[in-house]
């Protein structure tokens, strides 16, 4: 694509107990989305190299979790760095492997997945809690975080390079050591620096194997000697995860989809609003479980919106020779974009709903869909209640804002969600209401690496980023220290 750096060489080892070793088990094409091109074969990891990897993730945490906070940050500031001097060739890999714009991989995938190892460099060096003390006379307690042991972390594919730093680097910084499994479809960038991490960590403590969920995902959840799952992904996943985690009782730890409301008030700033929704209920073609999809308008505003939104939803670039000149890519697979057409087709097979713009596959190559808005959706339709996952936003008219607040909460998810008005009482009454693990106020999608990041009800409850998510991937300990005679 013009205007985009040359690919480096695929890299397709997987990395176990230090050695990068060709997957043994069957091979999978990985394909370019935005032209339908394959890219390369990687093979995926055979089951002895499945529990080849546990075993040696199991040996290193002997060591690793006796290294000092030091010694871990100094590691995950060292990989931060190393991700750095390669962001170009990593965010070339990432644009090739999900279709995305390259240069919008360098500005925000990249700089997002060098952030995330670097805050937890430094947050595992000031962690807090309670105080030491003697909370019995003659007895002194104090409360340790220790890491869990292995953990098997399980990442989707709408940004496997931030994904995989969200799910190592807290996960490596608590003292745990890791079988990371990036998405079937996408796994060259972690595979691209498999290398390196071979190089600058001891064998065993980060694994990395390819392959599909059923196959070695399955392997990974069911085995005895993984102490806790971390999945980002589909719900229906996270229950299979669940049921096979209960058999031997293992600590998980769930990021599942979303369906963000969005509640636009009749006060709200409109071209802020316009502004927001076309950038981030169609950001990464709308892959994204934080996505701006479900907007509930007031009726004095909701004409306005709907007329400029529209607009400004067909103003959105993609499918451009110039990869500069690209806002979103294509959907991650031909199935996926079936899956998100099929949608649009059941919605727009009721009278009630219209169309504004798109609603249609984009014809050439690749697997993309048109960025797509259909207002007149009513609360109880699939369109508003199901996750999409692709470039569809829905509007509902609302009259009482109290019936926008309980409408959004009436979803099965729980991840996201925003409330636009000019009132801050107004705003901040609304966001003690909505029961999702995000709130943002005229605004939508901003996500900081201090602040945690997971949802409630089935969105899940794993928190990810911030020093919340140290402690999921830690356990609290209690140490009681008997004093014996009073020597003074
Ligand atoms: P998915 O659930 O199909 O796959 C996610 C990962 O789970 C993949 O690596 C897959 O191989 C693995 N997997 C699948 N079945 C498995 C099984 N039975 N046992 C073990 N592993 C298994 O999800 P996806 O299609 O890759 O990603 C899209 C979904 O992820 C969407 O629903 C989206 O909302 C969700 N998501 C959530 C967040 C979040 O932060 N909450 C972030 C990104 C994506």
């Amino acid at each position: 694509m013009a205007g985009a750096a040359t690919p480096p060489p695929f890299l397709t080892e997987l990395l176990i107990d230090g050695q990068l070793v060709a997957g043994a088990g069957s091979a999978e094409a990985i394909l370019n989305p935005a032209s339908g091109e394959v890219l390369t074969q990687v093979a995926e990891a055979s089951g002895e190299q499945v529990q080849a990897a546990i075993l040696a993730a199991q040996r290193a945490f002997a060591s690793w979790s006796r290294t000092t906070p030091a010694q871990r940050s100094n590691l995950l500031l060292a990989i931060a760095d190393a991700i750095a001097q390669r962001a170009d060739s990593l965010a070339c890999l990432e644009a090739l492997n999900c279709g995305k714009p390259q240069h919008l991989a360098r500005q925000d995938d990249l700089v997002a997945s060098i952030d995330v190892f670097r805050f937890f460099a430094g947050a595992v060096r000031c962690q807090t809690g309670q105080l030491a003390g003697e909370y019995l006379p003659g007895y002194t307690s104090m409360v340790r975080r220790d890491p869990i042991g292995v953990v098997a972390s399980i990442a989707p594919w709408n940004y496997p390079l931030m994904m995989a730093a969200w799910k190592i680097a807290p996960a490596l910084a608590a003292g745990n050591t890791l079988v990371f499994k990036p998405s079937e479809h996408t796994p060259l960038s972690i595979l691209a620096l498999a290398p390196v991490l071979a190089e600058l960590l001891p064998p065993g403590v980060l694994n990395i194997l390819c392959g599909g969920g059923e196959s070695v995902g399955g392997l990974l959840v069911g085995h005895p000697k993984v102490r806790m799952v971390s999945l980002t992904g589909d719900i229906v996943t996270g229950q299979k995860i669940l049921q096979a985690a209960a058999k031997s009782l293992k600590r998980t730890h769930l990021e599942l989809g979303g369906k963000a409301p969005v509640i636009v008030c009749n006060d709200a700033d409109l071209a802020a609003v316009v502004e927001g929704v076309r950038s981030y209920g169609y950001y990464n073609a709308g892959q994204d479980c934080t996505a701006a999809c479900r907007i509930y308008a007031q009726t004095g505003i909701h004409d306005r919106l709907v007329a400029e939104l529209g607009d400004a939803v067909a103003s959105l670039r993609f499918a451009r020779k110039r990869d500069a000149d690209n806002e979103l890519g294509p959907l991650i697979s031909p199935r996926q974009r079936d899956r998100v057409a099929s949608f649009v087709e059941r919605a727009l097979g009721q009278p009630h709903i219209e169309r504004v713009t798109g609603a249609a596959v984009h014809s050439g190559p690749g697997f993309y869909y048109q960025p797509t808005l259909l207002a007149g959706c009513k609360q109880s339709d699939e369109i508003v209640q199901r996750e999409v996952f692709g470039p569809v936003v829905s509007v509902t008219r609302f009259d009482e804002l109290s019936q926008a607040v309980d409408w959004a909460n009436d979803s099965e998810y729980g991840l996201a969600s925003s409330v636009w008005t000019q009132n801050l009482d107004k705003a901040m009454q609304v966001a003690a209401r909505l029961q999702y693990g995000c709130t943002w106020i005229n605004s939508h999608f901003m996500l900081v690496s201090e602040m945690p990041h997971g949802g409630l009800k089935r969105s899940g409850y794993g928190k990810d980023l911030s020093s919340d998510s140290l402690q999921d991937y830690s356990v609290v300990r209690h140490i009681m220290a008997r004093h014996g005679e009073q020597l003074y």
